[in-house]
């Protein structure tokens, strides 16, 4: 047996079972890399968010179990204990189990949390990195996201408070953007008027923004505007959930530079 008492997790803990954290891009299942690719053809168990586009599932031996444990068709998501449950179970039993998560399994989303679960009941636990979906939407547009004249770096930041109240304080980030540094944000749309207003604390108005759902699938839309209409252009609309909310200087060419997207449209 491995040594595994270094990490401090599991001293003294006999390890059962093993889990693959994968993550499954975007949407666009040719984002998705190889070995995701291996290890979803070889699971016999995939527990899946709702993020994960069919085309992903399609990689799955016809004879696995696929459980979805999102909110797929406006129903309540499965309580997170149960997934943990039905993983370590499946895990023990000998299964060859996946947990797909959208974009990457550490970029937001819980992954983190589960893999600790897992490691502390002994199980193991490999993770496959995903296109996390800040970098398709972004690459979407058509943007480099450090064009060296425009950014020096970039923000991933989550526009979701947490149940504690801990949230994002969106001045201190502006500050940080206007020194150069792009934000890509996830989850921003439902808290849209709180990350417009932290923002303009620190950005002008006329700061380049931009909106894009789905990103990477058919179903895409996306909306150029200003951190001054950003708010308004979902009010009116243009995007709903899941999108990336991206905010910077690194969005000024967008309309001079060639894509392939229908439906841009600067507001
Ligand atoms: N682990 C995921 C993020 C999970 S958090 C990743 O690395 O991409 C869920 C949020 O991700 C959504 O609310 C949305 O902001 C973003 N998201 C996920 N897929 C998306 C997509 N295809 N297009 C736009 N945003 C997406």
């Amino acid at each position: 047996m491995r040594d595994h008492t270094a990490s401090g997790l599991t001293a003294g803990v006999a390890r059962v079972g093993r889990v693959a954290l994968v993550g499954a891009g975007p949407g666009d299942p040719e984002l998705l890399t190889l070995k995701a690719v291996r290890a979803i053809g070889r699971a016999t168990v995939l527990l899946v968010d709702d993020l994960v586009s069919d085309g992903v599932l399609a990689h799955a031996d016809p004879k696995a179990r696929i459980v979805h444990v999102g909110k797929r068709g406006g129903c309540k998501s499965t309580p997170q204990d149960f997934i943990d449950k039905l993983m370590s179970a499946q895990a023990r039993n000998g299964e060859r189990v996946v947990r797909l998560k959208g974009g990457d399994p550490f970029v937001f989303g819980r992954g983190g949390e589960e893999a600790e679960r897992l490691r502390a009941q002994g199980i193991e636990v490999e993770v496959i990195n995903g296109i996390t979906a800040g970098l398709a939407a972004v690459t979407s547009l058509g943007v480099p996201l450090t064009h060296r004249e425009h950014a020096h770096g970039v923000i991933f930041v989550t526009g979701h408070a947490r149940a504690d109240g801990d949230a994002p304080h969106w001045p201190t980030l502006a500050a940080a953007a206007a020194q150069g540094l792009t934000l890509v944000i996830y989850m921003g749309v439902t808290a849209i008027d709180t990350v417009q207003r932290g923002l303009l604390h620190a950005l002008p108005a006329s700061t380049p923004a931009a909106l894009v759902q789905h990103a990477s699938l058919p179903q895409q839309r996306q909306h150029l505007c200003t951190l001054g209409t950003l708010a308004a252009s979902v009010r009116d609309g243009h995007i709903g959930s899941p999108a990336i909310v991206i905010v910077g200087d690194v969005l000024q060419g967008v309309q001079s530079l060639p894509t392939s997207q229908a439906g841009v449209h600067a507001a």
